[in-house]
């Protein structure tokens, strides 16, 4: 399992830093894992992948929409992989997490983020019978999701959107470790970007967000003060700042420090 997690499970790259979708986007249910590039590829035709990947999707599904087998009718060539279905909307998410990915498509991410924040304020759970897990699970998704429209908000500067939407993900602790973490860090990092120090303070005035987002902490006191003495341990803030300054090269903005 270790082993797999380390290439991408679509075209056998090695999976690195850069090359890894962030947000702990990507998994598959057989614990595979796919790349930046494969799951750009994989998302034009099948929108959904982004938040269904790990639910829906094998190995063996994700080879079949990127290596389509070759069409045996006589139809023209050249009409390349599985066409998207027309008919059904777009998933906002995956343009948002792509946005928050890449920095590009500002106002793309705008729209996704209104359309995801619609679609996840209220979460219907009349139409079929759902298990205590299953609904611990939606919720946990959707703070995650609500989480990165929040960060796109942020991003765009609607500040009194994301005040709104943020009571929904900051205190699922649920999200504070694990792969969807990215999903609050994202968040914190783009408040730093706008240099919101008081929303900044008021979130990390909870003590148990504070000493579990210690590292951010420093982070955000670091770039207000240069001197100001971290308090996380120094391999865990020095990985952090280094995640957040390739971030900011990956994204095309200055290093935070
Ligand atoms: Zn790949």
């Amino acid at each position: 399992m270790a082993d797999r997690t380390k290439t991408c499970a679509g075209c056998g790259a090695p999976l690195t830093f850069m090359s890894t979708p962030n947000l702990g986007a990507g998994y598959l249910k057989d614990g595979g894992r796919v790349c930046r590039r494969c799951f750009a590829r994989i998302v034009k035709v099948e929108p959904s992948f982004g938040l269904r990947s790990r639910k829906d999707h094998s190995t063996a599904t994700i080879r079949g929409l990127l290596h389509p087998a070759p069409a045996r009718s006589g139809s023209a060539a050249g009409e390349g992989p599985v066409a998207p279905d027309k008919d059904r909307p777009e998933d906002p998410v995956p343009i948002c997490l792509a946005a928050l990915q890449t920095g590009r498509n500002k106002s793309g991410a705008l729209e996704a983020a209104r359309q995801a924040r619609r679609l996840w304020w209220v979460v219907d759970v009349s139409e079929k019978e759902y298990r205590m897990e299953e609904l611990l699970a939606m919720l946990e998704l959707r703070s995650f999701i609500l989480a990165s429209a929040a960060a796109v908000f942020v991003w765009n500067g609607e500040f009194n959107t994301a005040d709104r939407i943020q009571p929904e993900f900051i205190h699922r602790e649920a999200l504070w470790n694990g792969e969807r973490r990215e999903a609050v860090e994202l968040y914190l990092i783009h408040l730093i970007f706008q240099e919101q120090w008081e929303r900044l303070e008021a979130i990390f005035s909870d003590q148990a967000f504070c000493s579990a987002f210690l590292d951010y902490h420093d982070l955000f006191m670091s770039v207000r003060d240069p001197h100001h003495a971290f308090r996380s341990p120094q391999d865990a803030f020095l990985a952090t700042v280094n995640k957040v300054n390739t971030y900011c090269v990956q994204i095309g903005r200055k290093r935070l420090i």
